[in-house]
């Protein structure tokens, strides 16, 4: 698997506080808090996508 973001980037930042924010409302109500789409939001899997293309090893070495 090859990476794409460091995890100390600007982009990643961005989108872990995204990530944070854009959640369900609750359990039983799976409206996003932030911005009011149906969870998970557009914002909330993009911000996904940049997590999962992330190599967090690379700040925890070893
Ligand atoms: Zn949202």
């Amino acid at each position: 698997m090859s990476f794409l973001f460091d995890p100390d980037s600007m982009v990643v930042t961005t989108a872990l506080e995204l990530l944070d924010s854009h959640q369900p409302v609750s359990v039983e109500d799976s409206t996003c808090e932030a911005c009011g789409a149906q969870s998970p939001c557009d914002t909330a899997v993009n911000a996904r996508q940049v997590e999962l293309a992330t190599d967090f090893s690379r700040r925890f070495p070893g």
